[in-house]
């Protein structure tokens, strides 16, 4: 088994969140059409196979936020067809994505007997006015509990976060971010909040209520972030929004730090801070780095940004 990881997404939006986060369209959402059967889900995992090469570690994820706000015997429809790969060792691993109020004892049993390895809970803020702002519906002790009792469980826990959302600030992010690495997560994902259309945070931006970060605040926020949690070893999966249709072709999107790139922009930012401090803040300055090969095209930037902030740098690949 080689060390590539790839994973084989099934999208199971919940049919009609009963919840009204100010930031979320919830209809676009649950428009983005169809739910998988559990049978269309098998077809989706076979398909997935097919094109993975056979001696990477592979994991099914059930994506959507709240696969535990269904009914356990429904769950249990959608688990039964990842635990057949699972058992015969097809696949090495199956996660989800949840609310942290959608996670108690039975459900926690019901995943753990299916062979689910990794919980993944939307936290997005571990701060309790943030989350009063934006109508999560939950508040952070309850993302503690079920944090705690997932890994009482056994589980690997992931805690994903958001940034910019109504109220925040740079320290109140690290803060999320520190009390997610005391809750042991071994994974997070980094959201910056978007406006899209129509939801309550998108009239709040029309009446000047709400300000959205911008771009270059969002890769700031995120460069800080990211030293975080890599010091502590909690991998990040994502910086960013995944791009869908309605944002790239603009007609969800009304304003907030969106980029196609925007990992890319993160990591070429703190490769730009690591170069300028090793030429003692002379960007003019005759010098040979040294990158590690995954790390080359952070280190050079997006879009060559650093060759061409750095002109007299020359980059080496390290094996
Ligand atoms: S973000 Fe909030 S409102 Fe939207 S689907 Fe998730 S829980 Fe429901």
């Amino acid at each position: 088994m080689t060390n590539a990881y790839r994973v084989i997404p099934i999208f199971i939006p919940q049919k009609a969140c009963p919840h009204r986060c100010t930031y979320c369209n919830q209809f676009a959402i649950a428009g983005q059409g169809h739910i998988p059967t559990p049978a269309e889900a098998d077809e989706i995992i076979r398909q997935h196979l097919d094109t993975i090469k056979q001696d990477c570690h592979k994991r099914i994820a059930f994506f959507g936020g709240s696969f535990t706000g269904m009914p356990i015997a429904e769950q249990s429809e959608y688990l039964d067809v990842a635990q057949r790969y699972w058992q015969q060792g097809i696949v090495q691993g199956i996660q989800l994505s949840t609310r942290p109020d959608y996670i108690s004892e039975p459900i926690l049993d019901n995943l753990k007997r299916h062979g689910v390895s990794l919980i993944e809970l939307g936290a997005q803020s571990l701060d309790d006015k943030i989350l009063e702002v934006v109508q999560r519906g939950h508040t952070a002790q309850q993302v503690e509990e079920a944090s705690k009792k997932i890994r009482e469980h056994g589980f690997e826990l992931g805690l994903q976060m958001m940034i910019g959302l109504p109220g925040d600030t740079k320290e109140k992010a690290l803060r999320t971010a520190e009390r997610i690495v005391a809750l042991g997560a071994r994974y997070t994902r980094i959201y910056p909040t978007l406006v899209v259309q129509d939801t309550p945070l998108a009239k709040d931006y029309v009446t000047g209520n709400y300000k959205p970060l911008s771009l270059q605040e969002a890769i700031d926020w995120c460069k800080e972030l990211y030293k975080l949690f890599t010091s502590h070893n909690v991998t990040i999966l994502r910086m960013g929004l995944h791009p869908s249709e309605g944002l790239l072709d603009g007609s969800d999107y009304i304003a907030g730090p969106f980029h196609v790139s925007f990992k890319e922009l993160v990591l070429t930012a703190l490769w730009h801070d690591r170069i300028l401090q090793e030429l003692d803040g002379d960007a003019s300055r005759t010098a040979t780095i040294h990158v590690p090969t995954a790390e080359i095209n952070y280190a050079v930037g997006y879009r060559c940004a650093n060759k061409k902030a750095f002109p007299n740098v020359i980059f080496i690949h390290e094996r």
